[in-house]
């Protein structure tokens, strides 16, 4: 068995190995970047090193500086997390070649994995039918119109080295082929460094289950139950489960087999999932992530096992520690990912420090966190604040029971994805299981949403104001009386009045009024889409930032000219700068 496991990661997830190898009596260490000198991961572990740096890729991604940690603290494992490495073959193969574990596939395995088209190839090496779309890359807008006007709009671009939703386009109509290949083409260039992309039917209601493998050394490959992730926003998970309902145990059990099929296909060990879209009864492959998934703890709490104690034994060279027949699956498990975003205003990411945190607790409650109260949750890296997931008999009982947790939920500083959530899981189309990918976007109103997290909305909807519980005595008897007040500044994203709409009679000629467009958080103008003296309509894109990982649209909110431009591609600017004038 390893003894010292270096988690080249941050966050919840390294808090997550850490924990595991507590109870294993494995040593851990940590590595660290100069923002995180002294994050939770860095207080629970055993050890920590400076990797120095601040941006991603000056410190998590620094490869040399992590191997020379490696030997530095004599580490006999590496647990790559999700994100950073744990993709990544090459730094598979140089954690190997020092003769230490890796915690993980083989290369070759991620590799074949890696890219969306190899990964369509291999599935079909196993016989496992994807979904309808091409295995070539994509050379020009043409060849979306054609593929479109084949199969049926609409369409959908992909990166082949896309991820987590990024690099990935929709095109619902011929007109909107070149600008989508294009997005997809930079925004794959800007995270992956690679742009070819390749095309796919575009399934209109999916539903994503996913399927948990795992595989050893020994030539055990064993599959342990699915999960259903269709609670997204922009093709990004929300709130995942286990069981998916109303899956039949036929079907069920086909896309077990199916998973295990494309498992071996490619020769893979230790934990994987295999991704796939479900319609109308037909389920196709879409990804293998080679990794640990954000979102295991679901099958964690519907099988009792624990997914990182498997890996460290697979990556020790020891078998699996139960067959597929061992696998009993009883009750049903939800999880919600707790982001740093502002659910009232389209999920904008909301760096900041987290000044008070209560976390639920009681039956059937698991919090996966990777802060605690006081520490700041970055804009420079993902904004997962934490796991909150739940177990109960029922899927009924343990949606209550997740509303239940999330109402003891209670943050301060920054805004969450926990409003949102609470709003799916009160619907009773959720609650009826009719949901699909496209629901949340497409049927939820979220637009009575307040910013903070567990209110609902004030009678004008006025989303500038935030809500606080004040405590009131009246006659001995204690109430909680909510009180709208204007929101405070929280981490930079503070809500402008003078950036909302305003009536359509507000013309121009406001000094200062509307058509001044500032950024609405700190981050990185990756694309201008308009120039000085263009027409513009109300709600058209005119320009895009990238933060904590992802590109926001800053939309015009009146229609007029761009009268000035005061940003270019490249440049970063804080929360408040103004961008744009329009006249
Ligand atoms: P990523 O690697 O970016 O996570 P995926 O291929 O896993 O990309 O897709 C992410 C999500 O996007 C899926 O869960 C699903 O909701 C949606 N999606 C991907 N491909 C399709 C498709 N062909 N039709 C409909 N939805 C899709």
């Amino acid at each position: 068995m390893l003894k010292k496991i270096l988690i080249a990661n941050r966050g919840e997830i390294a808090v997550r190995v850490m924990r595991t190898c507590r109870e294993m009596g494995i040593a851990t260490v940590a590595v660290y970047s100069d923002v995180d000198r002294d994050a939770f991961h860095v207080r629970y572990a055993d050890e920590a090193y400076s990797i120095g740096g601040q941006t991603a890729a000056e410190s998590y991604l620094n490869q040399d500086r992590i191997i020379e940690v490696i030997t530095r603290s004599g580490a006999d494992g590496v647990h790559p997390g999700y994100g950073f490495y744990s993709e990544n073959a090459d730094f598979a193969r140089a954690v190997t070649a020092m003769g230490v574990a890796w915690i993980g596939p083989p290369p070759e395995a991620i590799e074949d994995m890696g890219d969306k088209i190899s990964a369509r190839k291999a599935a079909a090496r196993g016989d496992v039918e994807s979904v309808p779309g091409t295995t070539k890359p994509v050379q020009n807008a043409q060849e979306v119109i054609e593929f479109g006007e084949a199969y049926g709009w609409p369409i959908t671009i992909k990166a082949a080295y896309g991820g987590g939703g990024r690099g990935m386009k929709v095109v619902n109509a011929p007109d909107e082929a070149a600008e989508a290949l294009e997005s997809a083409g930079r925004e794959a260039l800007a995270y992956f460094g690679r742009s070819e992309a390749y095309l796919e039917k575009y399934l209109t209601s999916p539903r994503h289950i996913e399927i948990q493998i795992m595989a050893d050394t020994h030539g055990n490959v064993v599959w342990l139950g699915e999960r259903d992730c269709s609670v997204q926003r922009r093709h990004q998970k929300l709130i995942e489960e286990s069981p998916a309902a109303d899956l039949s145990e036929e079907t069920r059990t086909a896309m077990g087999e199916a998973a295990v099929k494309v498992a071996k296909a490619t020769g893979y060990v230790n934990a994987g999932t295999i991704e796939m879209l479900y319609q109308d009864g037909e389920f196709y492959f879409l990804e293998m992530n080679t990794r640990l998934q954000v979102e295991h703890c679901v099958t964690e709490l519907v099988t009792s096992l624990d997914l990182v104690a498997e890996q460290i034994r697979i990556a020790s060279g020891l078998p699996l520690s139960f067959t597929q027949d061992e696998i009993v699956r009883t009750g049903h498990a939800i999880e919600c990912r707790i982001n740093a975003e502002n659910s009232a205003k389209g999920f904008l990411p909301s760096p900041g420090t987290i000044h008070d945190l209560h976390i639920p607790s009681g039956p059937g409650v698991r919090w996966d966190g990777g802060y605690e109260r006081g520490d700041t949750v970055s804009q420079y890296y993902d904004n997962l604040v934490g796991k909150l997931i739940v177990w109960a008999p029922d899927r009924d009982r343990a949606r209550l029971r997740m509303l239940r947790a999330l109402s003891e939920f209670e943050i301060d500083g920054l805004h969450t994805t926990i409003p949102a959530q609470k709003l799916v899981l009160e619907h009773p189309e959720f609650a009826a299981n009719q949901h699909s990918t496209r629901w949340l976007e497409e049927k939820v109103d979220l637009s009575g949403l307040t910013s903070s997290a567990g209110s609902s909305a004030p009678a004008d909807g006025d989303s500038s104001l935030m809500a606080r519980d004040v405590p009131v005595e009246v006659d001995g008897r204690l109430f909680a009386v909510k009180v709208w007040l204007p929101e405070a500044p929280v981490a930079g994203v503070s809500a402008k009045k003078s950036s909302k709409p305003k009536p359509a009679a507000a013309g121009s000629g406001g000094a200062g009024g509307n058509g001044t467009i500032t950024a609405p958080m700190q981050g990185t103008i990756v694309k201008v889409l308009v120039e000085v003296g263009q027409e513009v309509a109300a709600g058209d894109s005119l320009l895009v930032l990238e933060a904590m990982k992802m590109e926001n649209h800053i939309n015009a909110e009146q229609s007029g000219k761009i009268k000035e431009l005061r940003v270019e591609a490249g440049k970063t600017v804080s929360a408040g700068d103004i961008l744009i004038i329009i006249e």
